[in-house]
This record gives C-alpha cells, sequence and structure tokens, in this order.
C-alpha cells in the first residue's frame, strides 16, 4: 500500500495539537479542537453539558472518518490489498483499546456499537448458558436501563431471579447488603463503575473481591467511566467490562465489550452470522476463536478505525489529568449550584466525577431544560434511564449537567447564573 495516501494509527497520532508536559489542561486550546464547540445554539455560545450522553467530536476523529471513506475503504478481512489493510487500521485501534483499559491481549477487545450491545451481548451469552430457575443475577439500584433491562429480559427467559442491592441515601452502593446478596445461587454481579446520575465512582474493585470470593464472575458497565479516568481492568480484576466510544470522541455508534480471554472462550456465541463462524456446517456451529466469536456481520469498521485518533487524544492528554480536571471542575460547579436558594444537588458527599444532577424546588427538571436551553446551555432532564435509582433519591426527574475537560470554569458559572435566575423568576 503507498503509506502516503493511507496513513496508519500511528502515523496520525504524532500529529499531536495538545502539549503532553503541561501539569495543566490548555483547555481554551483543546476546545478548538472540537468544532462543535465553536457553534451557538439559540443564537448564544453553545454550553455543551451533555458529555454523558454522548461528547463532542475532535477534529483528528472527523478527518480520520473522511480519510478513511474516501481512500481506504474496503471490508474488513483478509484478501485482497485493500481488505489487508482495512484489517491491519481496523486491528490497530483492537490494540489501542486494549492499552486503554490494560487489558492483558488485544483479542479480548470486541467491538460493539456502544456499551449497550456490550452489556446485551454478556446477558444474552449467560442466558443461553449458566442461567435457569432458582439462579439468580446481581445488579444495583444504581444501574442504567442499558445495564439493568438486559438482565430483567435474561431472568424472564431463563426463569432465573433477578436480585437489586440497594443504595445508600446519598447515592452510594451499600456494600454490606451486596454481600448478604452474594448466594450460593448468583451467577454473575453486574454494576456500573460511575453513575450516570451522580458521577459517583462504585468500589467495583472490591465487589469483584468479594464476588471472587464465592466464585461469581463480574461484569462492570463503564460507560460512564472509561473516557474520564484510568481504568485498569486487570487491577479490578472484573470478569468483563463495558465501555462507550461515542463517549470519547468516537464516532455515534462505537464502543466495546472487554472479557477475561479463557472467560469469553468458554461462553457460548450471542449471535450468529457471518465472519463468526469457521465454517457453514448443519451439523455443529463452529466458532471462531477471540475475538471474531463475538463478532458476527459486518463490523462498524468506519467508526472504529475513527475512534483510534479519538483515544490517542484522549491518552495524549493523559486520563490522570482528565480526572482530576473534571474532578475539580465539577466540584467547583457542585458549590455554585449549592449555594443557590432551593437548589438539591443528587449525590452529594460522594467520590463524584463529570455528571452533577440537581433538582431546583418549585421548577419541573423539563422546565430548567427548557430555560437552560434558551440560554445556549445544553444540559439534560428528565428520568435519566434511572428511575430506580432517582426514586431512591427521592425524585422522580432531575436535571443533569455533565462535563468533559473541554468544558469550562466559566461555563459552570453560566450554568449557575441561569439556574440562579431560573429558581428566582419561578
Ligand atoms: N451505561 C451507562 C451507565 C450509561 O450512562 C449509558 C449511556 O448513557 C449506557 C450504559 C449506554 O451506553 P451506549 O449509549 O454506549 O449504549
Amino acid at each position: 500500500m503507498d503509506e502516503t495516501l493511507h496513513p496508519t494509527e500511528a502515523g496520525e497520532s504524532e500529529d499531536k495539537t495538545v502539549p503532553r508536559d503541561n501539569r495543566e489542561l490548555d483547555v481554551e486550546r483543546i476546545r478548538r479542537d472540537f468544532p462543535m464547540l465553536q457553534r451557538r445554539m439559540n443564537g448564544l455560545p453553545l454550553v455543551y453539558l451533555d458529555s454523558a450522553a454522548t461528547s463532542q467530536k475532535p477534529q483528528v476523529m472527523i478527518d480520520r472518518m473522511r480519510a478513511l471513506y474516501a481512500e481506504e475503504y474496503a471490508k474488513v478481512e483478509e484478501g485482497h490489498s485493500l481488505s489487508k489493510h482495512a484489517t491491519q487500521v481496523f486491528e490497530e485501534v483492537r490494540a489501542k483499546v486494549a492499552r486503554l483499559i490494560n487489558a492483558a491481549e488485544p483479542r479480548e477487545i470486541i467491538f460493539t456499537r456502544g456499551s449497550t450491545e456490550a452489556l446485551n451481548l454478556i446477558s444474552r451469552a449467560f442466558e443461553r448458558s449458566r442461567l435457569g430457575p432458582g439462579d439468580e443475577v446481581l445488579i444495583t439500584m444504581a444501574e442504567h436501563a442499558s445495564n439493568a433491562i438486559p438482565w430483567q429480559m435474561a431472568c424472564e427467559d431463563s426463569g432465573a431471579t433477578l436480585r437489586v442491592v440497594p443504595v445508600t441515601a446519598s447515592g452510594e452502593i451499600d456494600l454490606a447488603r451486596f454481600e448478604q446478596l452474594l448466594g450460593p445461587r448468583t451467577r454473575i454481579v453486574a454494576v456500573s463503575h460511575v453513575s450516570n446520575v451522580t458521577g459517583t465512582v462504585f468500589p467495583v474493585k472490591r465487589m469483584t473481591e468479594l464476588a471472587h470470593a464465592r466464585g461469581i464472575p463480574v461484569l462492570v458497565d463503564g460507560a460512564q467511566a472509561v473516557p474520564h479516568m484510568p481504568v485498569d481492568v486487570r487491577d479490578i480484576g472484573c470478569d468483563f467490562y463495558a465501555g462507550s466510544g461515542h463517549k470519547m470522541g468516537g464516532p455515534s455508534s462505537v464502543g466495546f465489550l472487554y472479557g477475561v480471554a479463557s472467560k469469553l472462550e468458554e461462553l457460548p456465541v450471542a449471535d450468529g452470522g457471518s465472519t463468526m463462524a469457521q465454517t457453514l456446517s448443519f451439523e455443529k456451529i463452529q466458532p471462531k476463536p477471540l475475538p471474531h466469536k463475538y463478532e458476527a456481520g459486518e463490523p462498524a469498521f468506519g467508526e472504529v478505525v475513527a475512534w483510534g485518533p479519538a483515544i490517542d487524544y484522549w491518552m495524549d492528554l493523559g486520563l490522570e489529568r482528565i480526572a482530576a480536571y473534571e474532578k475539580a471542575l465539577t466540584e467547583y460547579a457542585t458549590g455554585k449550584l449549592l449555594a443557590i436558594p432551593g437548589v438539591r444537588v443528587l449525590g452529594e458527599g460522594t467520590e463524584r466525577i463529570a455528571v452533577l444532577s440537581f433538582t431546583v424546588e418549585g421548577v419541573p427538571p423539563t422546565e430548567v431544560e427548557k430555560e437552560l436551553d434558551r440560554r445556549g446551555i445544553a444540559a439534560r432532564a428528565g428520568e435519566l434511564d434511572a428511575e430506580p435509582l432517582l426514586k431512591a433519591l427521592g425524585v422522580d426527574m432531575a436535571v443533569r449537567a455533565s462535563f468533559m475537560f473541554y468544558n469550562t470554569h466559566e461555563e459552570a458559572d453560566a450554568l449557575a447564573e441561569a439556574v440562579a435566575e431560573i429558581a428566582r423568576l419561578h
């Protein structure tokens, strides 16, 4: 292949737009790398506070997507030169994701459309092979619908029972109750790493230790963790881990499932189709080795490859630095909001990152969302796909402001000023 026409991931990642060594993030400079942040909404400069739903995209990702479709597009599979190149750039991103979360081997990374698909792959594989009447699945009250409904479905279809660990008044997982609920028939624990409502970081390493001491495997939903903090799946010790690339600068439909190779190998396939089987024989299904066994059909080739430079971008900033910056910004915004009479911040007092949900006394959250929108602030209101957690925290709905390293303290001020005005006017 002509290297100049077909740059590889490695080549692209040398064009660094962000300083490597500065201790402080140069946020103004970073913002210039995200074209959407330059636009206006309702006539005002956009304040984008909805990164927990999906992140904005760096130019390097957009450029990679364009170049891939214009110059390198082909089927990912061994064969002609174009396909060989496509396979190479696709597999480079698999290795990158493995490095990002410290997986032992690239084949432990399965590409999916997002965390939801990753969580469903595991729930279906368990339903097919591990669950039956009398068995139990343990989740928590803090789960997003994507890590609750797949397990409800698996339990409904297999006759297993869903058990739910309660949360404390501040939204922490009740660890004592968790330990009690780990029983002889618990077949899997499925828990989120970071709450999409409160931003609380849950003690998944400790929970994994407790579950493993009883021989129970653990699946962690890392949708809200991977873009915001260093994640080391081997340090956590979990068996499976799900993540969303589109929440980390990637295109709209990309994510991954991580699984310890031996655990993925012993599970049955979840989806059948082309590319996942060695051969089509009506006598017996013969899955390919990892990771292909779990990647049936045409992969999200363009999305995966374009996610690559976004991963580089995040890793070059440094996940430690990102976490420190976002934690400080979340704390700053929390302090500002708490100073407004009638504002309640959910999950206050827990170890939180990047996500801030709140209510304003006497103003429905959807009304707050509308008023913020009018002021150029994109935040989100509603049940946040986590009705049980909201109920446990004593509300039906909330407003959520979620941050990324491209958000500024001035934007947190703008949020607080707008909320103060909304509270005053109602
Ligand atoms: N899990 C959590 C905690 C989430 O916040 C989300 C999305 O907001 C998901 C799962 C679903 O992720 P995806 O959109 O990648 O399917």
